[in-house]
């Protein structure tokens, strides 16, 4: 069976995501609903949904900033709700990448055709979407070798890349010292698994101290965690 469509409802105002989220899974879509702006975007970039429905007004975070951080590292079909007649805001939401408007108070229906017409340009679309791996606010792109933490690109050596790319893919997982070495260094590595820790800390350095991205968890006397 066809998965249904997830549809992601950003918006503080209750009665509204509630009905939204009502009459849409009466459609046949799945749908989880976030109200608060910072929140939105860190689920918008760790959970996987179809389309985006954004408020523009929303506590912490407003729409227009998630719009443009999303843009930098995903293309995910985002609807933005404009309160009416707010020309500039209809013009910015675009200009940030997002795929439609709908200004309030709308219709469902409308609403509906717009969500139906973009996910089915996209199916028959189907550029692939890239391959990467979440932890926290940082975003791996294994088939380009590059992290990026807020949209920024973080400079890591190969073997660096590696070492992280193996803890996010395996989170939460504990992974042993000799696993890591392994597995990144490769079987004929003559090395000491001091190594290990010495990579560590340099991601340490270069992630989690610079950007505040606290996720690789020592656990004594085993190894190394990854944990969002
Ligand atoms: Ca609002």
């Amino acid at each position: 069976m066809e998965s249904k469509p997830k549809i992601f409802i950003v918006e503080d105002e209750r009665q509204i995501a509630r009905f939204l989220q009502i009459d849409l899974e009466k459609e046949g879509f799945d749908t989880a609903i976030e109200k608060n702006g910072r929140r939105a975007y860190e689920r918008i970039i760790q959970e996987k949904y179809d389309l985006v429905i954004l408020d523009v007004m929303l506590p912490e975070m407003d729409g227009m900033e998630i719009c443009k951080r999303v843009r930098e590292i995903s293309d995910i079909p985002i609807i933005m709700l404009t309160a009416r007649d707010e020309i500039k805001d209809k013009v910015e939401g675009l200009d940030l990448g997002a795929n439609d408007y709908v200004t309030k108070p709308f219709a469902f229906e409308e609403l509906l055709a717009r969500i139906r017409g973009i996910l089915k340009r996209r199916n028959e679309d189907p550029r692939k979407e890239e391959n990467r791996l979440v932890v926290g606010n940082v975003i791996l792109y294994p088939d380009r070798y590059e992290v990026k933490v807020n949209g920024e690109l973080v400079d890591l050596t190969h073997k660096e890349f590696e070492l992280l790319q193996y803890l996010v893919a395996n989170k939460p997982n504990v992974l042993s010292r000799d696993q890591i070495l392994q597995k990144v260094w490769g079987y004929d590595f003559m090395g000491n698994t001091n190594v290990v820790d010495v990579y560590i800390s340099y991601l340490r350095s270069k992630i989690e101290d610079k950007y505040n991205e606290k996720h690789i968890h020592t656990i004594r006397g085993v190894g190394y965690a990854c944990r969002d």
